[in-house]
């Protein structure tokens, strides 16, 4: 990956808690994502459009967790260790293939827990502010669609 796509990769981890932050539980299953350049989209389960309040209140908590410039954590561990320490929460909705003993967790504290063996930025503040681009929101296959550039 490039630097700005470790940037856009990292913002994918923060938009994501602020997407749960605001949605709720019902949004915590990650579907797929995507990153090019400074663009990315994090697909999640959810089963409704946001209104135009909740989109702006992602955004906004996404680039408060930037400003605030915490530490992204990265625990290597024991696959049984990691689901007793971090749960569930740890996966997306396609899991990690059954024969990955090692998984890797990526924490941003009171925020986002995932397994990801991607590369990351160190702090949240050395993403940049994240703009949100679209929400689409695919009735049929109950699938939510954040699109958003990196800024530099
Ligand atoms: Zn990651």
């Amino acid at each position: 990956m490039s630097d700005v796509e470790v940037r856009t990769h990292t913002a994918l981890h923060v938009v994501k808690g602020a997407v749960v932050n605001v949605l709720g539980d019902g949004a915590k299953w990650t579907a797929s994502t995507y990153v090019k350049g400074n663009r990315g989209v994090l697909t999640v389960k959810f089963d409704r459009k946001p209104t135009p309040e909740e989109i702006a209140g992602i955004e906004r908590l996404a680039n408060e967790k930037v400003r605030g410039n915490v530490p992204i954590e990265v625990y290597e561990l024991p696959r049984d260790e990691a689901e007793k320490r971090f749960g569930e929460d740890t996966y997306d909705l396609f899991p990690v293939p059954e024969e990955v003993m090692i998984l890797k967790v990526v924490v941003i504290e009171d925020w986002n827990v995932n397994a990801c063996n991607k590369e990351h930025t160190k702090t949240t503040g050395e993403i940049g502010e994240i703009k949100i681009r679209k929400v689409r929101f695919r009735r049929s296959r109950e699938l939510l669609e954040t699109s958003f550039d990196v800024l530099d």
